[in-house]
Parts: structure tokens; sequence; C-alpha cells
């Protein structure tokens, strides 16, 4: 068996259950619109096969009224009354049917989506961080959620379809069982020549086989606005045509082939089918002969034979679309799946802090999930309540993840941390969080107007425009929105006729701004200021040392000269806190801090 095969095999599996799931998945978002669609998509199918039947039975009526001299009988009022009934109900079902599959889309993405914010906010930091979430969630996105509701759609159309084949097969049988046989003989290669090409298209389209791959990039720069000024000023688009023509027409070349290569299979397949036809044809005849069935059953076993042949046709069409749905559903399937790493033990405490409560980190070593480096080494210190803490070292030395384990998006791997004595692991996660005001360095930007964006860490109240002035000040952030042509009410969203982009280092004070209006108990703020200048960033971090009396107050920054009125200095190197203390206090010892403060100030006055 080939690898491909076996890849296969284990895909049936698969499809099988994540067709399973979304169609499950539409019962329990709307079950009273998915049961109609269910039961009145089975209704149109099997009044479409009584419109064979009850047409069979007409004509037999029809020829005997001829043979017994001409009267119309009840019978054949009757028969013509279910052949009525039999074509007016579905075409009036139909209307329903259209309607409820299109409001069942809707609703089951508008749903969907909802899923994925109750799912994806229960998840923590590090889950969000971690590569298997970033990998699934990109995968996923490919494909709209709509990719769900297809796969259901598909799977109520797979039954429509079963029901058919069996209806058919099994008026076949009545007729003549060997008309079975010989639906199913010619329906074989329709079977395998769908099987096989369609895997090969899909494999093209969907392998991303290297020129779709440089056709997508080079597209991608004239879909996306920040990309496509860089192809302006770079002159690359004389370039980026010839490679997208280059690798359209080698993958057109490739698609066409395998069209070519069905077309020609499909018409064997169809010299069979019809050989097979005309078989079927000369046994009804002759059972017709013999008397043995009527000319209305010859009828019957003409068009059921159709329908037969023509339902796998459509049952493998809609079998490779399902598959198809199955790869792309079972991605975002797979997301709402996932479960938070971090969780609240039962019985969490919520300890009462009016008052910050004093950190202490005990012997704290750490390492990311799935690497063996350690980041932190044996870190040991304690903050006081309302004490400011600076946190200073190169790139790379362990700063940020030493507030990520403060934030408790990671616990330790060994030692503690402690908040008031209390192990941070024994206190509610969501309690903390509560206590916590935390900037990242890669912060989101609100589209929202100014005030909004500020005052949006504290959602769940309604806006303190005073606050929200205060905090602006504080941040720097009002001597911009003063002069936007709205100030505060200005919507900060380009997308919008009257809204507007701020810059990056706007974008960052409004970010501390947010920080300032949160006024945690205990605030963390990861470079805040990397792209304001550094005689702005001084006075941020002024305000951030004074304004927030009382207030804990943990700062990184790779400026040493911005900090030095922090309260506490924690130089960080290799993952290993090196030394902490007062600016005066590590200056008077002249290590670590001292030679980089030096060596920056020396810098800064050089660039001066
Ligand atoms: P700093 O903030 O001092 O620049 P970080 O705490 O961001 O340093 O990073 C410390 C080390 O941890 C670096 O070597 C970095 O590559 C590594 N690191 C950071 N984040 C992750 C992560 N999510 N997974 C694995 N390693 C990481």
């Amino acid at each position: 068996m080939s690898a491909q095969e076996t890849q296969e095999r284990e895909k049936t599996g698969a499809v099988f259950q994540t067709s399973k799931k979304a169609f499950l998945l539409g019962f329990k978002f709307e079950p009273a619109l998915m049961t109609k669609v269910v039961v009145i998509g089975v209704i149109i199918t099997a009044l479409g096969l009584l419109q064979l039947t009850s047409f069979s039975k007409v004509v037999d009526e029809i020829v005997s009224i001829k043979q017994q001299g001409g009267a119309l009988t009840r019978t054949l009022f009757i028969q013509m009354g279910i052949l009525a009934f039999s074509f007016l109900t579905p075409a009036i079902l139909q209307n329903f049917m259209s309607r409820f599959v299109q409001g069942m889309r809707l609703r089951y993405i508008s749903r969907t989506n909802i899923l994925r914010i109750d799912t994806f906010s229960k998840l923590d930091v590090s889950t969000i961080e971690g590569t298997e979430f970033q990998t699934k969630l990109e995968r996923a996105q490919q494909w709209g959620v709509g990719t769900l509701p297809n796969l259901a759609l598909l799977v109520v159309n797979v039954l429509r379809d079963a029901i058919e084949f069996t209806i058919s097969a099994i008026i076949l049988y009545s007729i003549n069982p060997r008309l079975v046989l010989l639906a199913i003989i010619s329906s074989l290669p329709v079977y395998f020549l769908q099987k096989k090409y369609s895997y090969q298209l899909y494999s093209l389209y969907h392998n991303r086989t290297d020129e779709a791959r440089i056709a997508n990039d080079r597209n991608s720069f004239f879909t996306n606005a920040k990309k496509m000024v860089e192809v302006v000023l770079f002159q690359l688009s004389a370039r980026f045509k010839k490679e997208v023509e280059e690798a359209n027409e080698i993958f057109d070349n490739k698609v066409l082939d395998v069209h070519k290569r069905r077309s020609v299979a499909t018409i064997a397949s169809d010299v069979l089918g019809v050989l097979c036809l005309l078989i079927a044809i000369s046994l009804v005849a002759l059972q017709f002969m013999h008397g043995a069935i009527l000319v209305g059953s010859l009828l019957l076993a003409f068009t059921a034979y159709r329908n037969f042949t023509g339902v796998v046709r459509t049952f493998y069409s809609d079998l490779t679309q399902i598959e198809d749905q199955a790869r792309y559903s079972k991605r975002w399937l797979e997301l709402f799946e996932l479960t938070p790493n971090m969780i609240t033990i039962p019985d969490a405490l919520r300890p009462d802090w009016k008052t910050p409560p004093v950190i202490t980190f005990e012997h704290v070593s750490f390492r990311y999930p799935e690497t063996d480096v350690l980041v932190l080494k044996n870190v040991s210190f304690t903050l006081a309540s309302g004490e400011k803490l600076a946190i200073v070292g190169l790139n790379g030395a362990g700063k940020t993840t030493l507030i990520k384990l403060l934030s408790r998006v990671y616990d330790p791997d060994e030692g503690k941390i402690l908040v008031d004595g209390i192990d941070l692991r024994d206190i509610d996660l969501q309690y903390w969080r509560e206590q916590l005001g935390v900037l990242f360095q890669d912060f989101s930007n609100f589209q929202m107007t100014a005030a909004e964006a500020i005052a949006i860490v504290r959602s769940n109240i309604p806006i303190d425009r005073d606050k929200v002035l205060r905090s602006a000040k504080m941040a720097g952030a009002d001597e911009f929105i003063e002069e936007l042509p709205k100030k505060y009410d200005q919507l900060l969203w380009k997308g919008f006729q009257d809204g507007v982009e701020l810059s990056k280092g706007q974008f960052q004070r409004m970010a501390v701004a947010r920080i300032f209006y949160r006024g945690a108990l205990i605030s963390v703020l990861d470079e805040p200021t990397s792209a304001i200048d550094a005689v702005a960033e001084e006075k941020i971090f002024e305000m951030l040392e004074t304004k927030m009396e009382g207030k804990t107050v943990v700062l990184i920054s790779h400026r040493f000269s911005t900090v030095k009125n922090a309260d506490k200095i924690a130089v960080i190197e290799h993952g290993e806190l090196k030394e902490l203390g007062s600016h005066k206090e590590l200056m008077a010892k002249a290590g670590r801090y001292a030679e980089l403060y030096t060596m920056q100030a020396k810098r800064y006055l050089e660039e001066v």
C-alpha cells in the first residue's frame, strides 16, 4: 500500500467524524431550522420518486381504460391526483427549502463566530502564544467559518442522495433484480473517475504547489496597502507581474491536463453506461413482451435506471465536496475543542486586597514549553506594596518572561511566586487578572473613538471622561488627541470615512494611557515607549512613578537613563537576576548596572 493510500484511508474516518460533528452542530445551533431542512429535503426527494411511480400507474391505467372501451375510471382520477400532488408539493416545498437553507447558513455562521469568541476567550495567553494554536488558527483562517455550514448542508444532500439511491434500487429490484446489478456496473467507473480526478484536482489546488505559492505571495502584495507601497517604492511590479504570469501558466496547464485526462476517461465510462442501458432496456422489453410487466413499468424501469445512475454521480460529487469541506471544517473544530493550559484550582483564593500585595519571587526557574533552555534561572527578589520596579537588561535576557510569570501567563517550573505569602497558583486566575494592568510590547490598537480606546480597559463600567483626560495627559497623549478633528470623540479607524490613523508612538501613548486609566493595584509595562523619544519616555516614566501612588508598577526598559528614579532596578542577564537596588545603590556598587548605564549615557551623549 502506498503512503498516499494510507493517508487517504485514515482520512475517511476523520472525514466522517468531522461531517458528523458539523451536522450535529447545526442541530445544536438551530434545532428547529436544521430539522426543517432535513425533513423537507427528505420529503422533496421522496416525492420526486413518487412522480415516477405515479406516472407509470397513470400510463397503465390509460392503457387499461383503452382496452376496456374508453370509460374513465375512478382509479385514473386518484392516480392523476397523486401525480399532481407529487409534482405540486415538491415545487412548493422547494421554496421553503431554499429559504431555510439560506437562513441556516447565515445563522450557522453567526453562531460559529459567537462560539469562536466563547471558546477563545476561555483560553489562556500561554495557549494563544503557543505555536500549536497559532498554526491551527492560521490554517483555519485560510477558509472562513462558512465551511462548517457548507459541510452540514452537504451531509443533508448526501442523506437525500442515499434515499434516492435506495428507492431507485428498490424500484429496479421490484421490476427485475438484474437491473440493479447493471446499474451498479455502469456506475462503478463514475465512482473511480470521480475519486481519482477529484483527488488530483484537490491536490493541485490545496497541496500548494510551488508555483501556487509564488503566485499567492506575489499577488498578496497587491491586496495589502502596506505591501503595495513597497512594490511602488522598489518598482517591483514588472518582476512580480512576470512571476505571477509564469506561475499561473504552469498551474493552469496542470489543472487543464487533469481535466483533459478526466474527459477522455469519462467518454469511455459513458460508452459503458450506454451499453449497460441498452442491456437494461432489452431485459425489460423482454419482460414486457412476455406480459410480465405493463407498459407503465417499462417506462418506470427506464426512468428509475437513469435516476439510479444519475444519483450515483451526484452522490460521489457530493462526497468529494464533503471531503473538501471536512478538511477545512476540521481545522475550526480542532480550535473549538482546545482547552486552556492554565487552570484555576478548585477553591482558589480571592484575597480582598485594598493595597497591592507584596510580591516575592522564590528561586524561580522557567523554560518555555517544548524547549529545554532555562530562560529564567533561580530568580529571587521581593517587591514591597506600592514599589516601583524597573527591569533592565539586554535583548533576550528574560525580562518579558519574568513579567509573564508575574501575570501568570505561565507558571514557574521551579520555585514559586508568592503574593502576600500565598502561592500565585492558589489564587483565582480571573481574580488575579483583575488586579493587574498589563501592557505587552505587541499590544492591540483598538479601532474606536480616542476616549473609548483609553477607557476600554474598564469596559464593564461607564466611561469616566475626567479620568480619560487625566490618563491621556499622564501618558502624553492629550497633545495629539486635542489636535484631532473631533478630539476625544475622534474615531481612530482609517477604514471609516472620518477615521484617522495614529503613528506608532501615538498608539503607544494611547496604550500607556489605558494603563493609567485601568489604575490596577499592579501595573506591568513591557517597553511601553520603544517608539517614543528618550525625553518623552522619561516624562512618562516619571508619571508612572509619581502618579501611580500606592500602586505597584513593574516597568521594562532598555534605556537605563530613564528608569533611574525607580525604587528598585533589577538587572537581568542571561535569565539571572544580576543586581537589584536603587540607582544610587547600584551606581555605588560599580557593577554591571553602573557599567551599562555609563556605556549608554556615553553613547547617548555621542549621538546628541
Ligand atoms: P527580553 O524581554 O529580555 O528581551 P524574553 O523574556 O522575551 O527577553 O526572552 C528570553 C528568552 O526566551 C529569549 O531567548 C527568547 O528567545 C525566549 N523566548 C521568548 N518567548 C518564547 C516563547 N514563547 N517560546 C520559546 N522561547 C521564548
